[in-house]
């Protein structure tokens, strides 16, 4: 849950679901669906789906009980090195450590590293494993947590505390005098941006039209507005899929994705139920509910009053 974000962020979506879900037998037993719309709003929905497929697997063929070898942690949808390393030594006291941001950071300015962490991410991962090499009887969940914590909150992207580091005898780029320009950046790939029409479709019990997106692609399974394809460039007209007989633009909506950014005009118009039979109408009142992804919501706070006119 803590991948890409931070803790403030996440601490009532956490809270939410240990409330709702206690046990990992109990978020198995969970529909996706409900799953999902408990992560709406946090992004990345990848990582609900995946750890909702972990919990199945993890009750199907483990009995409840997280398997304890990196090698069996790896094969668990969605755990990758560092969830398998933070688990395996923080869980089990396995002999590994895990390499996030934080410990990279401090890895990269403990050794100077002149690449950028991408490149020279299998470096670190040596660098770091060998401080436990170097530490043996140390326990691994406790160096994990104090490498982590380190970077953190002492050797800090911005302003490190070189003056309060227990590591600061050994560290490199402390004795370089430069030790912020460590970690050195990548160099930025811009972003393409993807345009679209997003539609705010209400009936005259000011209800609103929500669609369930694919199951496969961005945005899986997740309830959403009806919009247009996400292209290049901004289509001229508005191609009116849903038919409106008089419709508005009434906003713009800006959202960042890992590899794109999205431009899309938010339309509103209204239509009957009769013209969609098979829409999922959402009262326009209670929209906050509806575990609509950030991106929907953004363009949801264009609704005033009672929607647009016929
Ligand atoms: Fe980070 Fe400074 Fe400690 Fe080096 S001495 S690890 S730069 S806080």
């Amino acid at each position: 849950m803590l991948q890409q974000t931070t803790v403030p962020v996440v601490g009532s979506y956490y809270d939410k679901f240990l409330t709702k879900w206690p046990t990992v037998r109990d978020l198995a037993a969970a529909p996706v669906e409900d799953v999902m719309h408990a992560w709406a709003g946090l992004g990345y929905y990848a990582r609900a789906r995946n750890l909702h497929a972990c919990a199945r697997v993890v009750t199907n063929e483990y009995g409840g009980q997280f398997p304890n070898t990196i090698d069996k942690l790896l094969k668990l949808p969605g755990v990758g090195p560092y969830t398998a390393a933070a688990v395996g030594a923080i869980a089990f006291g396995l002999p590994v450590v895990p390499v996030d941001g934080n410990v990279d950071r401090v890895i990269a300015r403990l050794h100077a590293i002149a690449d950028p962490v991408k490149i020279a991410k299998p470096r670190i991962r040596m660098l770091a494993q060998q401080i436990h090499d170097d530490a043996p009887d140390v326990d691994s969940g406790d160096l994990a947590q104090a490498l982590m914590d380190l970077g953190a909150t002492v050797c800090t992207p911005k302003s490190p505390k070189c003056g309060l580091c227990p590591l600061r005898e050994k560290c490199r780029a402390c004795e370089m005098g430069q030790p912020a320009q460590f970690p050195v950046p990548a160099q930025e790939k811009s972003k393409p941006t993807r345009y679209g029409y997003v539609y705010i479709a209400q009936n005259r019990k000011n209800q609103v039209l929500l669609v369930r997106r694919p199951n496969k692609g961005l945005l899986a399974g997740m309830m959403a507005l009806p919009t247009t394809d996400w292209v290049p460039a901004l289509p001229k007209r508005d191609p009116n899929p849903l038919k409106f007989k008089k419709a508005a633009t009434i906003g713009e909506v800006r959202h960042s994705f890992t590899h794109f950014d999205l431009v899309l005009k938010v339309v509103a118009g209204r239509i009957t139920m009769a013209d969609q039979p098979d829409g999922i109408w959402y009262s326009a009142g209670n929209l906050q509910d509806a575990g609509l992804p950030r991106v929907f919501a953004k363009a949801v706070i264009f609704i005033k009053g009672d929607g647009p006119k016929r």
